[in-house]
């Protein structure tokens, strides 16, 4: 693959950000009030503003910020929390990113890379657990191109199980790819391509990146073009927090996603924001240069949600459980579970491999046992994967959910996933809390709704799957 980046710029004007960082520093408490009347429209932020919520630090006008960051997440999202798991491909890797424990000067890594056999034996374990999208994650190798990744896609599709189901959406974590490569994978029918520049500095990403491919920051900055100039309308960024001031790498994050919006019409489909966890001979991990506190962690997240309220929020299991309960209200709207960071994990008995894994995870906790939590929180856990099977994709899923959709088919389409998973996969403690919640959802629809949503509920008790609006 040739790496061209001749004619490209870099969109990311440094000097700009850090003016608009230091100009917003220490916001009046009478501005950040103004921005959070505006920003509760859902009309999203400009850059100034979310440079003065980012650097509230009164605690008043920090609750504020939240209470605002609560009210837009329940108006557009409601209490649906979208749940997926990540499976790890390959850790093998050609390039030396300081920080992860894949990199390719790590020689106490165990390296692997699963044959179809072996992924069809993870997909077979988080099918019977009740998974139904994963997020496939890629080191990046030479031996593993565009049809490569394709061919690993296509046996997660074609790993159905007469007892457990299936895979419905398929999302990718992988290197950088050019505009044949992603089309590639957009034929086989993945769902989001995800690809984060883990910081904007120019210099720093160059001190942090020395070798390999990764090394060349414009090929990485243009890749959510390329995907999406390939046809894959849904693109998933995102930031690696503790590498450099997180200021600067949100507000250039907002850049990146304003960029892809006038080109392509639509932003990212989704946001992640994960944050440096230790890793295997990384010494960066243990000690980020640019540590970011819970407080702030929790604001920028907060932040987020106000700045692009329509883009899909995405936290990891890097985070611990109490901070990931603390985010389903400020705006999260969809969360890894039961994740395991190592190529084969989920089929290892001795599960607990720091030797072979890319970095510690944070919530250990299964996938049941996140999903008895957010339903004691009042979310209803959803596997809904209709949009993309239906072509509400891109910028046509953004015009829709502007108008309200994600309450009016989301909602439901929540409802009929979570009673599949009741039916299918999940135990009697959580059947016990979980039928109550469905019941109760059930109730407050406007009746012509109810009467759509109870028949289709009645069908899957009846045997059906799949249903959705
Ligand atoms: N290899 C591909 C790449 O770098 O784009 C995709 C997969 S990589 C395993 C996925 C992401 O993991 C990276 O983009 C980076 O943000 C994150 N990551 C790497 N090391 C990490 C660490 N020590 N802690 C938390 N996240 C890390
Ligand atoms: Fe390889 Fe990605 Fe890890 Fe960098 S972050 S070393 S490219 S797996």
């Amino acid at each position: 693959m040739q790496l061209d980046t001749k004619g490209l710029t870099n969109f990311i004007d440094e000097e700009a950000i850090w003016k608009t960082v230091r100009a917003t520093e220490n916001p009046e408490a009478a501005r950040v009030r103004g921005i959070l009347d505006k920003a509760k429209e859902a009309k999203g932020l400009t850059l100034e503003e979310t440079g003065c919520l980012l650097q509230v630090d009164d605690p008043e006008l920090n609750e504020a910020v939240f209470e605002t960051a609560r009210t837009v997440k329940q108006t557009i999202y409601g209490n649906r929390m979208v749940l997926f798991a990540p499976l790890y491909i390959t850790n093998e890797c050609g390039n030396r990113c300081v920080y992860c424990g894949f990199k390719a000067d790590n020689t106490e890594l165990v390296r692997r890379t699963l044959t179809p056999e072996e992924i069809r034996q993870e997909v077979t374990v988080l099918e019977n657990l009740g998974h139904k999208r994963l997020l496939l994650v890629y080191g990046e190798h030479p031996r593993f191109g565009a049809d490569w990744i394709a061919e690993t896609v296509r046996t997660v599709y074609d790993t159905v199980s007469e007892k457990s189901g299936e895979i419905r959406r398929v999302n990718i974590n992988c290197a950088p790819l050019d505009v044949a490569g992603f089309r590639t994978l957009h034929e086989v029918g993945i769902g989001t391509y995800q690809c984060f520049q883990e910081t904007y500095h120019t210099e720093t990403y160059a001190a942090l990146h020395p070798s390999g491919h990764k090394k060349h920051f414009l090929w990485r900055l243009y890749a959510l073009h390329r995907a999406m100039e390939a046809g894959i309308d849904d693109v998933g960024m995102g930031a690696l927090l503790g590498l450099y001031d997180h200021r600067f790498d949100i507000l250039a994050m907002l850049t990146h996603a304003a960029e892809l919006e006038k080109h392509f019409g639509v932003g990212p489909h989704t946001i992640s924001f994960p944050r440096l966890e230790p890793a295997l001979n990384a010494d960066i991990a243990y000690n980020p240069p640019h540590p970011i506190t819970n407080e702030q962690f929790k604001r920028l997240v907060a932040v987020l949600r106000l700045a692009v309220p329509y883009t899909g929020l995405i936290l990891s299991t890097r985070e611990g459980k109490t901070m990931r309960r603390e985010l389903l209200d400020l705006g999260v709207s969809q969360l890894s579970a039961g994740s395991r960071t190592y190529p084969g994990a989920y089929a290892d008995p001795n599960y607990d491999r720091p030797d072979v894994q890319q970095f510690c995870v944070g919530d250990n906790r299964s996938l049941e046992e996140v999903i008895q939590e957010i339903v004691h929180h009042g979310y209803i856990p959803s596997w809904c994967t209709a949009c993309y099977r239906l072509g509400r994709t891109g910028e046509h899923f953004m015009e829709l959910a502007k108008k309200g959709f994600i309450q009016e088919f989301c909602h439901p389409n929540s409802l009929l996933t979570f009673k599949e998973y009741l039916h299918d996969y999940a135990g009697n403690d959580t059947r016990a809390v979980g039928l109550p919640l469905v019941q109760r959802e059930v109730d407050n629809f406007p009746a012509k709704r109810r009467d759509l949503v109870v028949s289709r509920l009645d069908r899957i008790e009846q045997g059906e799957r799949d249903l959705y609006l």
